[in-house]
């Protein structure tokens, strides 16, 4: 045995798959695994981003207050109650780091997002994963699990990769039921994408144990710069401010999403967009024999007959160029997750996945 050992956890932890970015061998490849927008971040944001490079050997706000406040305004919160982190992982793990420890159990569902699990083993606690129902939030089977050990309880609505949603009323019977001393978190990475949701906004401001997290990586556009944000009572933000890095955010990444969040305009377009397309992808694969639930976000999650055909496909896609996820890894080994891409993209998979299912009746 070395004698420089990691804490108990930490070798549990399974490297994050991100989604693959290349596909050797055939050109103008088109990704469509990370749930990226398609149209990048509005040129506002591009523009505020430049302007930050004659500034770079400035420290950044350590307090965020001028992103603080475009949020607020774009959102209708308390900018006291928000906080900004590196991405909405970095709120992930604060929360796991502040609330949970050996001993503790942190809940996440059956297709849950992998951060949740990799930043409660990261700070020592026990992840423990709850069945859903037919790729639906199980609110029930979440009570059922919770004990007197639970600390944090993470769900995504909508969720990744599932792009199901679960009506507010099941939430706020989850935030009913479960223990006071367990905080509900509510992922709102795909909020945006659902016209007239306030991402559990309201939730927030009816209970002392729930916390809402949000990003900027998906409608906006942003993901290469890593910015996200949380919103909770102000005792569990105070919370997670002591163990945050005065300077987590960077100033370009700041000055971008401040100006991001300001075209809600740009959002506007790219979500109208997104809706149509995503509408028109889900209807040409059905036509092609290709399921799939309803989707909230910006991507799909195709149901294929078996796992040996989602990976056959998986394969055929990336020969024309196509790069979708694989999500065996989220207990969903017979789909692939495609994100709903430019017109082009969204033509070219639904093409591509008709000839490869047309091949194989042949
Ligand atoms: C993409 C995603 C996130 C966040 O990503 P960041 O880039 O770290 O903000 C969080 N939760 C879910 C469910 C996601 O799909």
């Amino acid at each position: 045995m070395p004698k420089i050992q990691p804490q108990p956890g930490i070798m549990d932890i399974e490297l994050y798959q991100a989604g693959s970015s290349h596909a050797t061998g055939a050109e103008n490849t088109v990704k469509l695994s990370s749930n990226e927008n398609p149209f990048g971040p509005s040129p506002a944001a591009i523009e505020a981003l430049g302007k930050t490079a004659h500034m770079l050997h400035r420290y950044p706000s350590t307090d965020h207050l001028p992103l603080r406040k475009a949020i607020a305004e774009a959102f209708d919160l308390w900018s006291d109650n928000i906080i900004c982190g590196v991405g909405s992982d970095e709120i992930i793990s604060f929360l796991c780091y502040a609330y949970a420890g050996p001993g503790d159990e942190v809940i996440h569902t059956e297709h849950g997002f992998a951060m949740y699990r990799i930043s409660t083993l990261a700070a020592g606690a026990t992840p423990v994963e709850v069945p859903e129902h037919r790729r639906l939030t199980d609110v029930d089977a979440i009570l059922a699990a919770c004990n007197e050990r639970t600390k944090i309880v993470f769900i995504a609505n909508p969720n990744n990769p599932t792009g199901t949603m679960i009506a507010e009323a099941e939430v706020r019977r989850l935030a009913e039921g479960i223990p006071s001393h367990t905080i509900l978190v509510l992922d709102g990475a795909y909020a945006e994408y659902v016209e007239g949701y306030d991402g559990g906004t309201r939730l927030v401001h009816s209970y002392e144990n729930v916390v809402m997290t949000r990003t900027f990586s998906k409608l906006y556009g942003l993901g290469g710069l890593r910015v996200g944000w949380g919103y909770g009572p102000k005792h569990i933000i105070d919370t997670l401010n002591r163990i945050r890095g005065p300077f987590n955010v960077s100033l370009p990444a700041l000055a971008a999403a401040e100006a991001a969040v300001k075209d809600q305009a740009y959002a506007d377009q790219c979500r109208d967009e997104n809706t149509r397309l995503r509408a028109w992808l889900a209807n040409a694969l059905a036509e092609h024999g290709v399921a799939s639930d309803t989707s909230m976000t910006n991507f799909i999650l195709a149901r294929f007959n078996s796992q040996e055909e989602a990976e056959a496909c998986d394969e055929y896609l990336k020969s024309q160029g196509l790069i979708v996820r694989r999500v065996g890894g989220y207990n969903l080994p017979e789909c692939l997750r495609i994100t709903v891409g430019d017109e082009a993209s969204c033509r070219r998979v639904a093409h591509a996945v008709g000839q490869f299912k047309g091949q194989k009746n042949d």
